[in-house]
Order: C-alpha cells, then structure tokens, then sequence
C-alpha cells in the first residue's frame, strides 16, 4: 500500500462531528461541562465510535477514553479532549476526537486515540492528560472542586459513575509519539490566508498576583489630597502596563489583567484594598523574562505613590517546543496536500500535547476559527477545512509510521 495514497471519508467525519454536537447541543454550539449527563452519554458514544474503528476501548476512573488497537507494532497516540466549556463551541477538543478516530479508521493499524477528561478545567488543570502520564496524585483528586458550583470532584466521578475504576497510563515505549489537531481559537490563519497551522511550541503562562493597600475611607468627607485610593493605584498601574511593555514584548507576547476586585467594593467607600490578576503568555522565556523585569519596575514605581503594592508570582510555567519530526512530517503532507495553505505558528492556549510532550515527542496540528471566535457558542470552522485537517493529520501519521 502506498501511503501517501491514504484517504480519509470526509462525508463521514462530518456526520460524526454533527453528531458529537447533539450531546449538549446549544444554540449551534455545546454545553458539555465535564462529567455532566450530555458529556458522560457523548463519552460513551466516542467509546463506541473506537470500538467500530477496531480499538478496545476503556472509560478509566478520571473520565479518560483510551481506545487501543491491536498488536505490537509502532504506533502513535491521537487524540484530543471531549468537553467543553460552559455554553462554548462544537469544535473546540471534539474536533481532535473525531480526528483521531477517523485516522484509526483510515490506517487500520499503528494508532491508539485518547479522548481527555477536563481539559477545560471545570475541576482541575488536565487532571485527565496529567493522570495518563502519572501526575495526578490522588489527593488532588480528594481536594479538587468545580470552578463554579464547588461540587467536590470525588463526588462528581461518583455520580458519572466512575468511582473506583482504575485510571489508565502510559504504558513506556508504546507510542512514536502524540498528536492532537484542534482548532487554532484566533485569526492569525484566517487573516493570512491559509487553512493549516503546524504547532512550534505551545506557550508557557507566567501569572501574578498584585496586591494593593491604601486606606478605606468615606468616599465624601475625605479630601483627594489625602486619599490612599488602593482601587486608583490599581487601575493607574494596569494603565502603565499597557504603555510600557509593548517596548520589552516580543511579537506574539500578550498579557492579560482578568480579575479585578476591590475591598470593600462600595459605591461610597474609597477601597483601602484592591487586587488584580495578572498573566503573561510567550513562548520565548527570555521574553518572559523582560516582562517580569518590567513588570516589577512598575510596580516599584508605584510604591512611590500613596498605597503599597505587592506582586506575588503565583506559576512560571515553562513553553513546550513540539517535536521536529513530527513537525516536519505535517508540514510535508500540507505542502503535498495543499501547497502554500500552511504557517509554522506557536499556540497561545494550552492544550493537553504540552503535558504528553513531557513522555513522547509530541505534535499539533490546527485549522482556522471563523472570525478568530472560540470559547462561544458561534465556534466554527469551514467545512473544507476540516476535512483538510483530517486528511492532513492521516497522511503525516501514515509517512511516520513508515519511517519508524
Ligand atoms: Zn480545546
């Protein structure tokens, strides 16, 4: 068999996919919170998508569907995540899914497909991908709740009917490596002009909290001469943020103050306490680095003003470069399969590929958001597209195994 001649069922793929959608379907997107009904039933389905492509599957005790397939040989680790987040898109993780099944379908023989649990992280930080590869102690699992109604997570794998089953990991020297495809969730492939992203690295994110004290007061009889406004100095600071780091930034930093609060947080009471939330995303540490540096200037500068500020750095996460090989691989079927249509690009979101690069030579593959527009219900993605994507990822997979 000539592998280049691999060919995935576009038409096929597509039904999936539309049908993945109807777990949680809303408006012409999903809600599938992690270990509700729609995404324990759509677990299932995928369970049973595996196994009619010749895997054996398992639903292990963290939510995971590893479907193997059979015998010994080289083989590769497909996959992506299944739930989303709250009233979000269709394609965000499912697209992977279906991706990788797919391509089960299409080789026959040399892949195993990983459906993660939580990649959203309604309970955790990919308590799904990190117990595959032995990082998730039990006790985080005892101490872990939801994000938003605080349902313990032991309590939430009970009622998914999970409690007590074992949870699957990596068996060492099984795989060649990982690959997961997923949509790209921003415009930088729409606005070129192209339809394929191959992954270089996946960003590290570096957060920090800042904390402010001034002095809480009467927001009528205290002069402004006088004030230590905690909620002024906080918003004067997120101002020179924005001023002064384009300067130390590289072309693809961004940075992000996503939480604001101030105490008391009163209409009539200058706030004696603010605190902000503060991330940074590169994929380059020495960028990283310099923002910090700047970072911590600023808030020098401000402890020249009325109120003290303090900045704590809650997680320096560390970027995750994607393997040459694999790289090299996709861009090689793109270029066979659509000349001209791709970019070597870094991913700003995290994925679970940033955790499995830690065991095996890891790879992404992504296809363009309309409109850049993810984590919301409008989510999508031309038709052609995806296909495209599939077609790509199956004869990058098939040119791998032959060269193992
Ligand atoms: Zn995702």
């Amino acid at each position: 068999m000539s592998l280049s001649n691999i060919s995935i069922d576009g038409p096929r793929l597509l039904a999936d996919l539309h049908r993945l959608r109807q777990f949680g379907i809303h408006k012409t997107g999903v809600h599938r919170p992690t270990y509700s009904e729609p995404d324990m039933q759509s677990r299932n389905w995928i369970a049973d998508r595996m196994r009619e492509a010749g895997l054996t599957p398992v639903i292990d005790g963290i939510g995971n569907v590893i479907g193997r397939g059979p015998g010994d040989g080289p083989r590769f680790l497909l996959g992506s995540h299944s739930e989303t987040q709250n009233h979000a898109g269709w394609l965000d993780g499912a697209l992977g899914v279906m991706y990788a099944i797919e391509v089960a379908r299409a080789l026959g023989h040399g892949v195993d497909v990983a459906c993660w649990a939580d990649e959203e992280g309604h309970y955790a930080a990919f308590p799904g991908s990190r117990s595959f590869i032995g990082e998730l102690p039990d006790t985080e699992i005892a101490a872990a709740r939801n994000r938003y109604d605080g349902t313990p997570l032991p309590d939430a794998l009970a009622a998914a009917g999970l409690a007590g089953k074992p949870r699957a990991r990596v068996e060492p020297g099984r795989y060649r490596g990982y690959l997961e495809a997923h949509i790209e969730q921003g415009d930088d492939l729409e606005r070129r002009g192209l339809r394929l992203g191959i992954v270089t690295s996946i960003v590290a994110i570096w957060q920090f909290r800042l904390t402010f004290t001034g002095i809480q007061n009467h927001a009528g009889t205290t002069r402004m001469a006088i004030r230590k406004d905690a909620g002024l100095a906080l918003a004067k600071l997120v101002v020179e943020i924005d001023r002064r780091f384009p300067a130390v930034a590289g072309p693809r930093s961004v940075w992000t103050t996503g939480r604001i609060t101030l105490d008391p947080g009163a209409a009539s009471i200058i706030p004696g306490g603010a605190e902000m939330l503060f991330q940074l995303r590169d994929s380059d540490p020495a960028v990283l680095e310099r923002m910090q540096a700047e970072l911590a200037a600023i808030v020098a500068d401000s402890n020249r003003g009325p109120c003290e500020v303090t900045l704590h750095a809650m997680s320096r996460g560390v970027p995750k470069l994607m393997d040459e090989a694999i790289q090299n691989a996709l861009a090689q079927a793109a270029e066979r399969i659509a000349p001209g249509q791709s970019q070597h690009m870094p991913s700003g979101a995290g994925h679970d590929a940033q955790l499995l690069a830690k065991v095996m030579p890891a790879g992404m593959l992504f296809v363009p958001s309309i409109g850049g527009i993810s984590h919301h219900w409008s989510e999508d993605t031309a038709e052609a597209d995806i296909v495209l994507g599939c077609q790509v990822m199956a004869a990058a997979v098939a040119d791998l195994l032959a060269a193992t």
